[in-house]
């Protein structure tokens, strides 16, 4: 599959930490970002390779050449006019006759490409853009998806939004169709985003691939400099999905938000006071946060799918709102014992991901590459903790100080519990 990086951009708003050289070129520990990428694309096996160059563009040229001391080959496409962020693939309509990756040449990431390009041709999609969970979804553009992930509503960042919403980003990495280049257009200046992703939301063809990995672009300096400290700290590398991941599973209810025994619509889900520091913590330290829960509201009737999806989307608005973000949600929507009024007798049955069985922590161990071993289990009773011991996991105990299940960790708050995992290593490494 080629690969097309749009390294173009003028970056301004950087210029305060490199204003001679273009944005793919500031280096992250020694390397530049535009170098990161390519040996990422190479060690996976993308190596022909098309850049888009405008503002600067020759230092770029001079320093890849034709790729061949990166082990790629690589062409160029000169701008020497404004062409937006998808003229230049109209100019490069008769290289691109096959679907390809299109990339943005100023942001760090390490993904895995192969399970990318999988899922694309398992949609058979148009487009698919690659969307994450980040740590700023209130000022960020948000994707919305129907149950088979197909792109329903794009929001621009500036656009009114719901008072919930999953926290779901575009992060700027796409494989496209060349049928996607079958339009004609006035003008050659073409916006991606507006002219030509967005109006795929009304058509259909275009699905989300939600992915846990390292995704940032550097638009400012801050930007710039947590992704160097992640760089240099091993995060970037650790969470691209071809290695194996360390994962801390979180229970719901008496965990992240108030225990009021079943929670059956959005109004009664409270976050408890330090969840949203608790969950921060799991994602600046690289583990996946995932929630793992039972909810037989939806099998006794009490609750629907869509109401779910409301508790949900609050969750993970209210997180976002302090910076914190969820990789992951699983939920055994079943119950065992039939006979009730009003229940839903399809779910009625003795399943395999109900806890304190552990099949969600095995499906998510198998959709995310985890490492069950190097993983933990929170919650605030004992379903919780047999489901972590069940499937392999460390486990903690939080928020019930009379009960002992022979967990690893009784901690008073999920916070307590995460700051003793997260930085008590002797603790941890005693078991
Ligand atoms: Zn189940």
């Amino acid at each position: 599959m080629k690969t097309v990086i749009m390294a173009g951009g003028k970056g301004t708003r950087i210029s305060s930490i490199a204003s001679d050289i273009p944005k793919p070129m500031i280096r992250i520990d020694g390397v530049p970002v535009l170098e990161h990428e390519i040996n990422s694309l190479r060690e996976q096996g993308f190596n022909d390779i098309i850049i888009t160059v405008g503002h600067l563009g020759q230092v770029i040229i001079d320093y890849f050449g034709d790729g061949s001391k990166f082990g790629v080959n690589i062409d160029y496409y000169f701008e020497d006019r404004p062409l937006g962020t998808a003229g230049a693939l109209f100019q490069l309509k008769d290289k691109l006759t096959e679907d390809f990756l299109l990339l943005n040449g100023d942001a760090i990431f390490e993904i895995d490409f192969n399970k990318f390009v999988k899922y694309h041709k398992e949609k058979g999609g148009l487009v698919t853009l690659f969307t994450h969970p980040n740590s700023h979804p209130y000022d960020s553009g948000l994707i919305f998806v129907d149950d088979n992930n197909m792109v329903i509503k794009w929001l621009n960042k500036e656009d009114v939004r719901p008072e919930y919403y999953k926290n779901r980003v575009n992060a700027g990495l796409h494989i496209i169709s060349p049928k996607v280049l079958d339009q004609t257009f006035t003008t050659e200046k073409i916006d991606l985003d507006r002219q030509i992703l967005k109006p795929l939301t009304e058509i259909g063809g275009m699905y989300a691939y939600d992915s846990p990995e390292y995704v940032k672009d550097m638009g400012t300096p801050e930007r710039f400099y947590q992704v160097e400290k992640d760089y240099k700290s091993g995060i970037v590398n650790m969470k691209n999905l071809c290695n194996k991941q360390k994962a801390i599973f979180l229970d719901r209810d008496g965990t992240i938000n108030k225990y009021v025994g079943f929670v059956k619509s959005k109004d009664q889900f409270e976050l408890l006071p330090d969840t949203a520091s608790a969950i921060k913590t799991i994602n600046e330290a690289g583990y996946l946060a995932i929630v793992i829960t039972n909810q037989p509201v939806i099998a006794r009737g009490d609750t629907t799918y869509a109401e779910l999806q409301e508790i949900h989307d609050k969750m993970e608005t209210l997180l976002g709102k302090n910076g914190a973000y969820l990789d992951a949600i699983y939920y055994c929507p079943h119950h065992p014992h039939k006979g009730f009024e009003g229940e839903i007798p399809e779910l009625k049955f003795d399943c395999e991901c109900r806890k304190p069985k552990p099949g969600m922590l095995l499906k998510a161990a198998n959709d995310l590459n985890i490492d069950l071993s190097q993983s933990w289990m929170i919650g605030d009773s004992l379903n919780d903790i047999l489901a972590g011991k069940n499937a392999g996991c460390m486990t903690a105990l939080v928020n019930n100080p009379k009960d002992s299940y022979d967990e690893d960790i009784n901690a008073d708050t999920l916070l307590d519990a995460i700051n003793i995992i997260i930085n008590d290593k002797k603790l941890v490494n005693k078991r």
